[in-house]
């Protein structure tokens, strides 16, 4: 069988790579620009798909093993283990040297036309083709925008910042970087607004600034048909904007069910991840009005951090979703 994947983002590669060397199936990723690994990103991967992903020591830029919550300004949690929660990675890293093994056409921006998939003016023949092509391929109502900042400062490569705000719908934050520091903020408001908010924030010798949308609305239902994977499925949690790693375990579920000749929407629907998916953009659709947000915010303050960190990595079970929000918010 001959698939086209389109896009050489996580989901797209890591669907190639799953079924790298199976029998009877050839992947062909088309990615529209000259090399995979462009798109905007604080590269924070949380632990979990070390073994669907090849991530090796010289991706890994730092393991993360602490986190600070601020509140309008000030620290509300200040954690500190042994244990590791994450790491930052070099994520254009990692996505190259998994391009190299596999089969990649560069320069190949695919449009599809009366139902049918091109790169320029050749069609494209597959027995299947993937859309791994990230939020460009989601109506903007479906995506908020996030923009960073690239500087030297010197952040504790240990420890990631997260900022919140309680009038604001989203959050800025400080992750260590190679060789500095990666300060950006995501939310519901303008990027104007953005801009000046995080302001107070940028420390250090800016090296370049950029941003991208991120999907904040959970599954796209429609595309829960077989041609999707990644973010352009929606696969990223809405509360904390992580959307590695759920892409590559989209990318995973996608290419278990192909192997297994199961029907990927029901699969999909089965797992953790969906629900998981789903409980985030119900708590963010539910936050939107002012005094939900205060709520929200309230949760945040009051409640035990390492329960929020179960939540926000989508480690919880309905227990913990109800000690955590109870009827505050809902
Ligand atoms: C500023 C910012 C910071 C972020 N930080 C983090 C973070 O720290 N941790 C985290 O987990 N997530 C983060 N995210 C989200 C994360 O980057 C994405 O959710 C993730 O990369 C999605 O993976 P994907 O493979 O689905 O799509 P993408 O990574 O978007 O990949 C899609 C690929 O498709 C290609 N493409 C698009 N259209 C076409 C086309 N028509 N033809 C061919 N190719 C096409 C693109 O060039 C791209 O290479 C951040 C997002 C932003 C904007």
């Amino acid at each position: 069988m001959n698939i086209a994947v389109v896009g050489g983002g996580p989901a797209g590669l890591s669907l190639a790579w799953t079924m790298k060397g199976r029998r009877n199936y050839e992947v062909t990723v088309y990615e529209g620009l000259d090399n995979v690994g462009y798109k905007p990103c604080a590269w924070g991967l949380m632990n979990g798909v070390e073994e669907i992903v090849p991530l090796k020591k010289e991706h890994i830029v730092s393991e993360i093993k602490g986190f600070r919550i601020f509140l309008d300004g000030k620290v509300v949690h200040d954690i500190r283990g042994e244990e590791r929660l994450g790491y930052i990675v070099d994520k254009p890293m990692l996505l190259r040297d998994m391009a190299s093994k596999l089969d990649v056409k560069y320069k190949s921006n695919v449009s599809v036309r009366e139902g049918k998939p091109y790169v320029g003016s050749e069609e494209i023949h597959a027995d299947k083709i993937v859309f791994a092509n990230g939020h460009y391929s989601l109506p903007k109502d479906r995506s908020v925008p996030a923009i960073q900042y690239v500087t030297d400062f010197q952040q504790d490569p240990e420890v990631v910042d997260f900022y919140f705000y309680s009038d604001l719908l989203g959050y800025a934050w400080v992750f260590p970087d190679r060789d500095g520091a990666k300060i950006g903020i995501g939310g519901y408001a303008d990027v104007n607004f953005l801009r000046e908010r995080l302001k107070p924030l940028v420390k250090g010798k800016t090296l370049f600034f950029h941003g991208a949308r991120v999907s904040d609305t959970g599954i796209v239902e429609e595309r829960l048909n077989g041609q999707y994977i990644g973010e352009a499925l929606g696969t990223v949690y809405a509360l904390t904007g992580e959307g590695i790693r759920p892409s590559i375990l989209s990318a995973k579920i996608y290419a278990d069910s192909l192997l297994n000749d199961k029907d990927f929407s029901k699969e999909f629907k089965k797992s953790k991840l969906y629900n998981t998916l789903n409980v985030h953009a119900k708590i963010v659709a539910q936050s939107k009005g002012k005094e939900q947000l205060k709520g929200l915010t309230k949760v945040l303050m009051k409640s035990d951090p390492k329960l929020v960190l179960k939540v926000a990595l989508g480690d919880f079970n309905n227990f913990d979703l109800l000690k955590l929000l109870g009827r505050t918010i809902f």
